[in-house]
């Protein structure tokens, strides 16, 4: 397979399209390029921009996110949801400062052993922010390789193997020196060009050797590009399906917003489910002790009311 003419053609393409974004700053202290990556796991690039800047203005430095106070650390995620990342960056922060002197290790296999890191998050941050040869495949890597190399759409599912033929090719695709600028590119191409829905093939400058290219006819767009969703584990809120991570976001917001103070289960379920009912309770209460159990709120019961019909009342607070 012709990685090289492949690679090179993203990279020349980038050079013209690149979006200019904060944390691609050449020298970037690898700690913002960290905080980016976590941020943009689950959240669009434009909200990213809005917080990265205010998140670093609270926490510039490794040390002062390793040392803040967890409640400060929530409230400063505000906005960008999925709010569990915030404490994950945390312990980031304060396993780096403890075992590493507060330099952020540079290879995966130790980036891979510290919170909140995944196998793709260990790849990002040895590439963005070290420029090291290592993949990081995330689904916009994953589409790309697979429609030009494989003339295959990433929906299908793939086994061990084929993941492990995945990882070889993009490792044999970095240029020397550019792994940095090759997965920007990829990241760029992947949300600019190669869309998961309608990929614009006809003016595509890979399409000469894409695989892909062949296949794409209006009449196959529609049945190649109907990616199956999986229904997340949620309730139904005025009619509709909601996820309960929608939830858990809703309940954070308004701990955020009622810290400290006492407030009944049925305040605190109707600010976060349109139409909630009694028999809701069992469902929040559920959520509550998941969100305490992994040190994102407190979740202080007033007497032993909360368990039965009567309407308890609790104490919330942030995570400490
Ligand atoms: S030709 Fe189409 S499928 Fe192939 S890389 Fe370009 S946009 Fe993606």
């Amino acid at each position: 397979m012709d990685t090289t003419q492949f690679s090179a053609g993203i990279l020349d393409w980038y050079v013209i399209h690149k979006r200019d974004l904060p944390w691609r700053e050449v020298g970037l202290d690898p700690y913002r390029v960290v905080v980016a990556e976590i941020m943009l796991q689950q959240t669009q690039v434009p909200r990213v921009i809005e917080k990265y800047t205010e998140f670093l203005g609270l926490f510039p430095t490794i040390y002062d996110l390793a040392q803040a106070s967890r409640e400060s650390v929530i409230q400063a995620w505000s906005g960008l949801g999925y709010n569990r990342r915030a404490i994950m960056l945390q312990q980031f922060a304060q396993e780096v400062v403890k075992l590493y002197e507060g330099k952020i290790p540079q290879v995966p296999e130790a980036l891979i052993k510290l919170s909140g890191i995944g196998p793709y998050a260990a790849g990002s941050i040895a590439s963005f922010a070290f420029n090291r040869p290592e993949p990081a495949i995330d689904v916009n890597v994953r589409r790309i390789y697979m429609r030009y190399f494989h003339g295959r759409d990433e929906g299908l599912p793939m086994g061990r193997e084929e993941e492990k033929k995945l990882y070889t090719l993009v490792k044999l695709s970095i240029p020397e020196n550019k792994s940095c600028d090759l997965h920007n590119a990829l990241m760029d191409f992947g949300s600019l060009v190669c869309l998961r829905d309608a990929p614009r093939c006809s003016s595509c400058v890979l399409r000469k050797n894409c695989g892909f290219f062949p296949l794409y006819t209006v009449e196959k767009e529609k049945v190649l590009f109907v990616a199956e969703k999986k229904v997340e584990k949620g309730v139904m809120e005025n009619g509709r399906h909601i996820p309960n991570r929608i939830f858990r976001g809703r309940i954070v917001e308004f701990v955020r917003k009622h810290a400290g103070e006492e407030v009944s289960l049925e305040e605190l379920g109707c600010a976060v489910k349109k139409d909630y009912v009694d028999a809701d309770e069992g469902w929040l209460v559920e959520l509550c002790l998941k969100l305490e159990k992994e040190g994102m709120i407190t979740f202080g019961r007033m007497g032993v009311k909360m368990e039965g019909k009567e309407d308890g009342r609790v104490v919330l607070g942030l995570g400490k």
